[in-house]
């Protein structure tokens, strides 16, 4: 099978790298491999590593690693471009089949390959290279050891705002721009918060919430975000129609109506790369103070709709508290 990885401008999120250490452990783990660089750019770590067992792949955010016995691993970062192809050995007598493009890595067991072309990284580390990497980078909702308090000390001390730090791999591991995008959305905050602003229930909200919907993408494969009152189903509505993923609520979805509200997904630049929202569903600080009054009826359920995840509606809903230093404030509604 292939990896299924989108093509074009598109840096594969968390539950894409951690199909492929599904996917490599599936195929190869506990087997003597054959390692090899058609390429050439890693000739010199396959042959320390070929005929040797794969013992197993992890991931951590966007880093893939496979362990091999001596504790060596192959350190794989696919950046843009970076793709892996699998497919089956019919007959050990054949191998793999002819190489066909660039290829970096080829794994070959008895009877599985896989082929990786054009990755950032693709490397050899020890053991203490590979506690570096892990040291530099935040929690991963995916990992089953990931602590989101380590996100929150970073979160709860910065001035960026909330869209540009849920981007940021040191502070946490795997989100890329659709989980940012939706996560936010989901929470009904506002992308330019800054972090220190952000409230602690919030953010344990947005925390449980990854795990959740990050979960399902490493299980069906895209990125699903809409509750089951917003699927095409539910709504009579055509299914979204895009290269970059399944039902979301903004993400590449400028110009179209909120499927909360109907305003207008916006986009901006934000830290090099596009960030959308609903302006609506997700208010400035001084809004969100102004729609929770009696006056603004209707709009404050609407609004106020998309905070509440499925699993934390209470801290979700505290979380509308605005926050109460003037200096923040200021900073908050610019
Ligand atoms: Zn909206």
């Amino acid at each position: 099978m292939g990896s299924d990885l989108p093509k074009g401008e598109y840096v594969p999120e968390g539950h894409t790298i951690h199909r492929l250490a599904q996917e490599n452990t599936r195929r190869f783990a506990g087997r003597t491999v054959a390692l090899s660089s058609p390429q050439g750019r890693f000739a010199d770590g396959a042959a320390l590593l070929d005929g040797t067992e794969l013992v197993g792949a992890e991931a951590h955010g966007k880093h893939l690693f496979l362990e091999f016995p001596g504790e060596r691993w192959i350190h794989v970062h696919l950046g843009l471009a970076g793709v892996f192809r699998f497919g089956e050995i019919a007959d050990p007598a054949d191998g793999p089949g002819p190489v066909v493009g660039v290829v970096r890595l080829r794994i070959a067991g008895d009877d599985s390959w896989a082929d990786l072309r054009g990755p950032n990284t693709c490397e050899i580390v020890t053991r203490t290279e590979k506690d570096a990497l892990h040291a530099r980078l935040g929690p991963d909702p995916l990992r089953p050891d990931a602590d989101p308090d380590q996100a929150w000390e970073r979160i709860a001390r910065s001035a960026k705002p909330i869209a540009e730090l849920l981007m940021d791999q040191k502070v946490l591991a795997g989100v890329g721009n659709v989980y940012r995008a939706e996560a936010l959305f989901r929470a009904g905050l506002d992308p330019h918060r800054e972090g220190r602003l952000v409230k602690r229930a919030t953010w344990d909200a947005i925390w449980a919430d990854l795990v959740d919907l990050m979960a399902e993408g490493v299980r069906v494969n895209r990125i699903d975000t809409v509750r089951p009152e917003h699927t095409p189903e539910a709504m009579g509505r055509p299914p979204r129609q895009d290269d970059h993923g399944g039902e979301v609520y903004v993400y590449r979805r400028t110009g179209m109506p909120c499927l909360v509200c109907d305003t207008e997904v916006r986009i901006e630049e934000l830290a090099g790369r596009n960030l959308f929202w609903c302006p609506k569903c997700q208010p400035k600080a001084r809004k969100r103070r102004a729609a929770a009054a009696p006056a603004a009826g209707g709009a404050a359920t609407a609004s106020g709709t998309p905070a509440r995840s499925r699993r934390t509606s209470t801290a979700a809903a505290a979380a509308h508290t605005p926050a109460p230093a003037p200096r923040v404030r200021r900073g908050a509604v610019r």
